[in-house]
């Protein structure tokens, strides 16, 4: 490894028992080691961290985030990179949650740390593992500046309709519930992507971006400013997901309660981890619900039509409400992997102008790329997301602006 680190970003998105990193260059988007350190709390802990296409190994039990942390550094100190000693440009860290309050990447200190804490009332199982890492990193890295990039940002200026939901409106502002959409790095860095393909401005766009990978969410933009999503004050709204349910009648939260006497953990609980494509037929993944469907496996079968047709209703509200299209972007892993899922999303749409190249849709590629026929009315595209890379390219700017 030849580069120092110094002028690199660290990226950590630090999740409620994992860290997940990256050390990349924020101008090449070269990346310079990567991993994750899983099961934190748990008796068996571990690591995996990347470097130049060798994967270092470590179990054992970890503690906690800074437990985590240091075994990182540690690992990147024994593999090249002494992070402490070479130090970084900044640290990118991704949080779920900026309520009202965060809606750019912000520089942290102790008044934005207690910020996000505070805001952890809204994302529970998010923010305080965010902040957990936050801190850490802050420990190990005193001198360098940490900024804090928001998930929910990009979808900060949703216009009021979009964003209210019909409720008592005094109980409504008492409580900060609003639809704040997630996935916002992604569907933000996508649109700009699938502009930059289609050699357009974006502010000429009508976008429909799909971020479908374990959890879903899509988004409405026009002219590069969200004017809808699916997600909402939390990231249970919307599409059906690996675990989660997306939209369902409120009132099966009270029908719960009354019926089968779950508590309210209990039924988040339900909603979160149990519903969507698992609940549905027992598996999250999508190769293993498309086997399941490939050996006949009813309740697999019903789960994808669900999906599709989740999937679909969004599809027809969004291209309502912007009044037309000019390109419909699939990311994540579910939507950058499965051709089936694209096709099916948009089957039977060419009166609409939309339609899919079988064999565009199927060819094997990690590159942004058209899915269309050349010439079509509406570009249909697969981008592939990169957070990181977003996270550590606004990190990187809100340095070099203070100088
Ligand atoms: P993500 O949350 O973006 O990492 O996406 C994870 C999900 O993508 C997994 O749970 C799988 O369901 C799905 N996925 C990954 N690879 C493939 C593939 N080759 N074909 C279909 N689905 C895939």
């Amino acid at each position: 490894m030849s580069e120092t680190a110094e002028n690199m970003v660290l990226v950590i998105n630090s999740g409620s028992s994992s860290i997940k990193y990256q050390l990349l260059d924020p101008d090449s988007g070269v990346v310079a080691a990567s991993g994750m350190v899983e099961r934190i709390g748990e008796d068996e802990g571990g690591l995996e961290h990347r470097v130049d296409g060798e994967t270092t190994e470590r179990r054992e039990p970890i503690a906690d985030h800074a437990a985590g942390l240091r075994l990182v550094f540690d690992t990147f100190a024994a593999t090249g990179h002494d992070l402490v000693r070479e130090g970084v440009r900044a640290v990118g860290h991704r949080v779920v949650h900026g309520g009202e309050v965060f809606y750019r990447p912000t520089l942290i200190d102790d008044d934005v740390v207690a910020s996000i804490s505070e805001l952890a009332a809204l994302a529970p199982l998010h923010n305080p593992a965010n902040v957990a890492g936050i801190e850490s990193a802050r420990a190990l890295l005193p001198g360098v500046p940490q900024v804090a990039v928001f998930d929910t940002a990009f979808f900060h200026g949703l216009p009021a309709a979009a964003k209210t939901y019909a409720i008592d409106a005094k109980v409504a502002a008492a409580h900060g519930i609003r639809k704040y959409g997630f996935h916002g790095t992604s569907h933000e860095y996508v649109s700009g992507r699938a502009a930059e393909l289609l050699g357009r401005d974006p502010a000429e766009l009508n976008q429909i971006v799909f971020h479908l990978g374990n959890g879903a969410s899509a988004s409405a933009i026009r002219g590069g400013r969200p004017v809808d999503t699916s997600m909402g004050l939390t990231p249970l709204e919307g599409l059906v997901m690996g675990t989660r349910s997306g939209d369902l009648d409120p009132g099966i939260v009270a029908h719960l309660a009354r019926s089968a006497h779950l508590d309210i953990d209990r039924i988040d609980a339900l909603l979160n981890r149990d519903s969507g494509i698992k609940g549905l037929s027992g598996v999250n993944d999508f190769r293993e619900l498309r086997r399941l469907i490939a050996s006949g496996d009813e309740a697999a079968r019903l789960a994808y039509d669900v999906y599709i047709h989740r999937l679909r209703r969004y599809l027809g509200a969004y291209l309502i409400e912007l009044g037309g299209v000019d390109a419909i972007t699939f990311t994540a892993g579910v939507g950058e992997n499965s051709p089936q899922v694209r096709a099916d999303a948009l089957a039977g749409l060419s009166r609409f102008g939309i339609e899919v190249d079988p064999v565009a849709n199927t060819a094997e590629s990690r590159a942004a790329r058209f899915i269309s026929p050349s010439g079509a009315p509406v570009a249909v595209l697969v981008v592939p997301t990169n957070e990181e890379l977003a996270i550590a390219r606004a990190a990187r700017q809100l340095v070099e602006r203070r100088g």
